[in-house]
């Protein structure tokens, strides 16, 4: 072989090995944002084998990122500021992270009806059971292909009120708002913002019309108050998909998708996985 042919064959060689790994480097990582409502992104190790990870007992979500692998964790908005560890299934391994604290925005709402701050116990033994089968939902641990994390936006409009908001109802304090709430008309239509399967498709007391979505990974999306359910329980969607439309059922003041991302049971900051979203 010439010199020149043997470059060739070298050089030809690498360009392969190239175009290989740019098929394994699709993944999409949001940044890490290591704040009570933001996600832990940590690498957990290298090579063929996914690497089992959990952040406080539960299985996290873990993506590979050219040859390494990402654990991509959901820090919980009741977590303590402080040193966290994240622990390696079958291993006394762990690796150490610190949470800094963050200050949210305070809001006072007041609604018209007490409906919806002092409860019947009809309502109240209503709304046990919905808090129930959505806790279960959005802890819900699947497996299948690759994870994606570059959310579409699934409704145009404004943000209307921010996720970790501290709010107020009629003077009494209620939890942080655990999502975004993105104004559109009524009758907008809502889509799917990666491939997934229905686990909830319900009317609920607080949440009005409402779905759940699983991901796989742990990573779980949810959308209230919406006009029209365009999907069922058990259905697969697939990115892009119209899954409903934009309404103010349940405790609503107005049209608007209050949209939830829960990872490793915990609600994040949605905006982490839109490339192109930006903070207000
Ligand atoms: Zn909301």
């Amino acid at each position: 072989m010439t010199k020149l042919l043997k470059y060739i064959s070298v050089t030809t060689l690498f360009l392969a090995s190239l175009v290989l790994h740019a098929g394994e480097t699709a993944t999409f990582l949001p940044e890490s944002r290591l704040v009570p409502g933001g996600v832990a992104v940590i690498k957990v190790g290298e090579g063929k084998k996914r690497p089992v990870v959990t952040y406080k007992g539960r299985k996290i979500l873990v993506t590979k990122n050219g040859d390494k692998w990402f654990a991509v964790a959901g820090i919980s908005l009741y977590d303590k500021p402080g040193k966290k560890y994240l622990k390696y299934a079958n291993r006394k391994k762990s690796i150490s992270f610190v949470v800094k604290s963050k200050k949210y925005k305070e809001q006072h709402i007041t609604l018209k009806t007490n409906k919806h701050v002092n409860l019947s116990k009809k309502d109240l033994s209503r709304h046990k059971g919905e808090k129930k089968r959505s806790g279960q939902a959005l802890t819900r641990w699947s497996e299948s292909g690759q994870p994606d994390l570059k959310l579409l936006q699934p409704v145009e409009g404004r943000y209307s009120s921010p996720f970790g908001l501290k709010r107020f109802f009629n003077g009494q304090p209620r939890r942080p708002h655990s999502g975004l709430d993105i104004a559109a008309p009524k009758g907008s239509p809502i889509v799917a913002p990666a491939n997934g399967t229905v686990m909830i498709a319900s009317n609920f007391f607080f949440n009005g019309n409402t779905i759940y979505i699983d991901h796989g990974y742990g990573l779980v999306t949810m959308y209230c108050h919406m006009e029209k359910l365009s999907v069922k329980e058990g259905d697969t969607v697939k990115k892009g998909q119209l899954i409903g439309l934009v309404g103010t059922t349940g405790r609503s003041t107005g049209p608007h998708l209050h949209w939830g991302v829960a990872l490793n049971g915990s609600m994040v900051d949605p905006l982490i996985f839109i490339e192109s979203g930006e903070e207000k």
